[in-house]
C-alpha cells in the first residue's frame, strides 16, 4: 500500500498555481494535512480522488498511475466530504444502504456493513431516525461511516470536525484513531488539535508548497528554540500584542502567560519548555 505524488502541480484555468511541484509518499498511517485557508489542501485531495485533473506530475498507487488504474483505484478510496446538509430526509441506515449501492456493494454486504459501521460510530440506537434530527457531530459520524463502506485502503477526510463542539471533536478523533489500522488516512484540516494526538506524520502546506513533512514530535523539536514566553499582567497584554504580532495568551499554572514565536529570544522572555503543534503552526504560517 503505497501512494506517491511526484512533482505534482495544479494550475487552475484562472492561472492560479494552487499546487506547486508537490512530492510526497504515503503508506499505512494517519497523515495530517495542515495549512491555512487557500493553501492548497482541497486541491491536493481533489487530485488524489481524481476529481480534478493535474497540470503536471504523477500520482502512483503501488507504482501505477491512478489515471491508468481509474475505477480500480477509485474503489480503494473512501471519502468524507466537508459539506453537510445531505439527504436529510433519509434515515442513517437508508443513507448507508444508498451509498453502499453507489459503491457497488452487494445487497447482503451493504446490509452487514451498514449495520456494523453505524455500530462503530455509536449510531446503532438511532440508525432508523432521520438524519435531519441529528446533531452536527452525529451527522459527521454518518459521513465518516459511509466513507468506510467497502473497507477502503485510502481514507480521505476533509475537515472532519468542522463546526463541532469540543466533545464531538474528540469523539470524531477517537473514531478515526480506532479505524486507522492498515489504511492510509489523509486528514485535511486547519484545526491543529485535530491532528496533534493522532497523526503519525504532518504535512504543512503553504501557498501550494509542501514546507514540512515530519512526525508531530520532530516538528515541535524543530522549533524548540523559537518559542518564547513570559508571565504577564492583564494590563500588559495589549502592549505586548502590539510589539509581538504573532502571539498566544494562555493560562499556565494559574498565571497569565504571553507566548510568541520568532528567531531570537526577546528581552525578559524565556524559552517555552512545552512547545506544541500550535506553536509550529504560528511559526510556519504566521511568523515566517
Ligand atoms: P485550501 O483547501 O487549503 O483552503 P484550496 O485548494 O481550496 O485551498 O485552494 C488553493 C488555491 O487555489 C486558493 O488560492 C484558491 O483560491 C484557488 N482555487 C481553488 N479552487 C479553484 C478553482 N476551481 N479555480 C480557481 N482557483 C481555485
Amino acid at each position: 500500500m503505497d501512494l506517491e505524488l511526484k512533482n505534482v502541480s495544479k494550475r487552475y484555468s484562472n492561472d492560479k498555481l494552487a499546487l506547486d511541484d508537490f512530492t510526497v509518499g504515503f503508506n499505512a498511517g494517519i497523515y495530517g494535512i495542515l495549512g491555512p485557508n487557500g493553501a492548497g489542501k482541497s486541491t491536493l485531495i481533489n487530485l488524489i480522488t481524481d476529481n480534478i485533473s493535474r497540470t503536471s506530475g504523477e500520482i502512483l498507487y503501488d507504482g501505477e498511475d491512478i489515471l491508468k488504474l481509474a475505477s480500480a483505484f477509485r474503489a480503494k478510496i473512501g471519502y468524507m466530504p466537508q459539506q453537510q446538509g445531505f439527504y436529510d430526509d433519509m434515515s442513517a441506515y437508508a443513507f448507508m444502504m444508498y451509498m453502499a449501492q453507489l459503491k457497488g456493494l452487494s445487497k447482503k454486504q451493504a446490509k452487514v456493513q451498514s449495520r456494523e459501521l453505524l455500530e462503530t460510530v455509536s449510531l446503532s440506537p438511532v440508525a432508523h431516525n432521520k438524519i435531519k434530527s441529528f446533531s452536527g457531530g452525529m451527522k459527521q459520524r454518518v459521513l465518516l461511516a459511509q466513507a468506510l463502506l467497502g473497507n477502503p485502503e485510502i481514507l480521505i477526510l476533509d475537515e472532519p470536525t468542522s463546526g463541532l463542539d469540543p466533545k464531538e471533536r474528540i469523539n470524531i478523533r477517537n473514531y478515526i484513531a480506532q479505524i486507522s489500522k492498515d489504511k492510509i488516512i489523509l486528514l485535511a484540516t486547519h484545526v491543529v488539535s485535530d491532528i496533534e494526538c493522532i497523526a503519525d506524520r504532518v504535512l504543512l502546506i503553504k501557498s501550494g508548497k509542501l514546507i514540512q513533512y515530519k512526525t508531530p514530535a520532530d516538528l515541535t523539536n524543530s522549533i524548540k528554540d523559537k518559542v518564547f514566553e513570559r508571565v504577564c499582567e492583564k494590563d500588559e497584554i495589549e502592549k505586548l500584542q502590539e510589539k509581538f504580532a504573532v502571539n498566544n495568551v494562555v493560562y499556565k499554572n494559574g498565571r497569565l502567560t504571553f507566548r510568541t514565536v520568532g528567531d531570537n529570544l526577546p528581552p525578559r522572555f524565556e524559552y517555552a519548555k512545552d512547545v506544541n503543534l500550535e506553536d509550529v503552526y504560528l511559526y510556519c504560517f504566521n511568523y515566517k
